[in-house]
């Protein structure tokens, strides 16, 4: 922790009331694990990873990340075979039987383990201080795969607004509230897309999709998302984002109507895929 307070109170071109305050905050209120509350000190290179949210004990190797082989449709990872033969990506069988809205998915990590809890910890009890750590593996993603695709609008999958009222806030918004601000510090460009939040509305209370099989889910989602009155996506390429994906239930129910207005293609960025 020291060493992150030197850090940021070294007196250089980088000193700023932002990094000040940062540097009185790790002071007065030190890094804690969020899961055993044990203290930590991470590396002020670590600031923005899951190392400066949990303590090596309850991180104790890297966080899944999402890789390959994956089905090139719907993000399902495939596991890697036992004789470590190479696998190219591919779409799956279900996607190829049956084509979903989404043309592609694709995720930051694999949702299991730390990611799993770093979700619920976020989600459910509202440990904001994980937004903007999960937002940049987010964006790596993004770079990853979308950096060079031709999308017009990047919409966050809405809430009911009476959810969001007793929640407070829509995580699928945290997870890209600064894209546009890493986008331009990466690229050194204004990119051609924008991040939108009016555009499509919840409209319908859905219940909890937990213990519901993918049949349940895709009728607890019919007629939850409409296209607000003046928007048009007439001709557009669209990348939602949410937080899971597990059945894409959600996704596909957003990107059918979305297509249904008109949508030329919408494609999926969640941060962790089942
Ligand atoms: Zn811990
Ligand atoms: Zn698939």
């Amino acid at each position: 922790m020291f060493t992150v307070f030197k850090d940021y109170c070294r007196a250089d071109s980088f000193w700023t009331i932002k990094r000040l305050l940062f540097a009185f905050q790790t002071l007065v209120f030190p890094f804690h694990c969020l899961k055993c509350k044990t203290y930590i000190d991470p590396d002020r290179s670590e600031l923005w990873t899951l190392s400066a949210c949990f303590c090596p004990k309850c991180l104790p190797s890297d966080p899944p990340l999402f890789t390959s082989p994956f089905c090139l449709v719907c993000g399902r990872l495939f596991e890697s075979p036992m004789d470590g033969d190479f696998v190219e990506n591919h779409p799956c069988e279900t996607c190829l039987v049956n084509p979903s809205s989404v043309s592609r998915v694709r995720a930051a990590f694999q949702y299991q383990g730390i990611v799993k809890e770093a979700v619920a910890l976020f989600k459910y009890q509202s440990k904001l201080c994980l937004a903007r750590v999960l937002e940049t593996y987010l964006f790596d993603a993004f770079d990853r795969f979308f950096a060079t695709a031709a999308i017009d609008y990047i919409l966050p999958i809405p809430l009911h607004p009476q959810k969001m009222r007793r929640r407070g806030f829509n995580q699928s918004f945290l997870l890209v509230r600064n894209f546009k601000k890493n986008y331009e510090s990466v690229y050194k460009n204004k990119p051609c897309w924008r991040i939108d939040t009016n555009t499509l509305a919840r409209v319908k209370k859905t219940l909890p999709q937990t213990g519901f099989d993918i049949h349940q889910r895709k009728d607890n989602l019919k007629g939850a998302f409409l296209l607000a009155k003046k928007a048009n996506v007439t001709g557009k390429n669209i990348l939602l984002v949410d937080d899971v994906y597990t059945t894409g239930a959600t996704c596909n129910e957003a990107a059918r109507v979305l297509l249904k207005s008109g949508a030329a293609r919408v494609d999926a960025l969640v941060l962790a895929r089942a």
